[in-house]
């Protein structure tokens, strides 16, 4: 396959066919991130992106999902998504669902006639970085969206049948934000009622704005028992009616834990008060990745 610079992607979608639809990130400003601060944005030549199709039809049996990158592919007209769906249906006919990164203003953007239309072409699933509950922390770290606008666009994925899922980064309030960040997190993702919630630790490397901030000690980082401390403040003040899958086992996470919510909320805050008490369950710095 072609790809252009590193690539990134959900971890549910390890198996997944990945075809750049966009290179880069359209926003790229986040102080906290550093995942295509070496690319400069732009739309893929869409020829290009349908051709990516056939090389795979040639290369592989069977493919059962797709996923579009880069950093917010959604950004991209209905026509040309759409032109993708259907290339997709038309060549790789045993693809089950197809999965997108999407900003918040690009879901917006679109009217609920766009958004369904988008699911009945194979868009099953669209994964949104909220980072963190908290307006102040969002401005802080540059994300360009406030709360609400997550809850909006959410709620106009629910709606279209898409499924939603959201990103959040324990330790991004730092030491002095902490608590907000936990009760803020858990009230908004409460309001957005997202399919899957994941939530990652806070990794900076050196090429993210943040790290300058770090090393002149303008940004302290959680130690491992706060961060966990963090995570069970932000699960008590989860209230969800519908299921939404839970997860924290990502590589940057200090203890794995994964459930539906509200179902196991009680046992998740007992592995994490259970990790607390013998702290050799948590993991060793030099394991974290991003
Ligand atoms: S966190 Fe997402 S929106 Fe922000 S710069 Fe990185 S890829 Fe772009």
């Amino acid at each position: 396959m072609r790809y252009e610079g590193n690539v990134f992607r959900p971890p549910s979608e390890a198996y997944s066919l990945i075809v750049q639809a966009t290179i880069g990130c359209a926003h790229n400003d986040c102080t906290f991130c550093s995942m295509y601060k070496d690319k400069k944005f732009r739309v893929r030549n869409i020829e290009e992106v349908l051709e990516d199709f056939d090389l795979a039809r040639k290369r592989y049996r069977y493919i059962e999902k797709v996923f579009l990158a880069d950093g917010d592919a959604l950004v991209l007209s209905n026509e040309s998504l759409m032109r993708i769906l259907d290339k997709i249906r038309t060549t790789l006919p045993e693809c089950q669902r197809v999965g997108i990164y999407a900003a918040p203003h690009d879901i917006i953007r679109k009217t609920p006639q766009e958004l369904k239309e988008l699911r009945e072409n194979g868009l099953g699933i669209a994964y949104m970085g909220v980072e963190s509950g908290s307006a102040e922390i969002l401005k802080a770290v540059k994300k360009g969206v406030t709360p609400e606008e997550m809850v909006e666009a959410c709620h106009k994925l629910n709606d279209a049948g898409i499924q939603s899922s959201v990103t959040f980064i324990s330790g991004l309030g730092g030491k002095d934000h902490w608590r907000e960040h936990a009760v803020e997190s858990g009230k908004l993702i409460s309001k957005m009622e997202p399919d899957y919630v994941g939530l990652l630790t806070l990794m900076v490397e050196r090429e993210a704005p943040l790290y300058n901030d770090i090393v002149k000690g303008k940004f302290e980082l959680l130690s491992p028992e706060e961060v966990l401390i963090e995570t069970a403040e932000l699960i008590k003040n989860i209230n969800l009616k519908k299921k939404c899958v839970f997860r924290s086992n990502h590589a940057s996470n200090y203890i794995s834990l994964r459930g539906d919510l509200p179902k196991d909320k009680e046992r998740l805050l007992r592995t994490i008060a259970g990790a607390l008490m013998n702290t050799r369950q948590i993991k060793d710095e030099r394991f974290r990745m991003l």
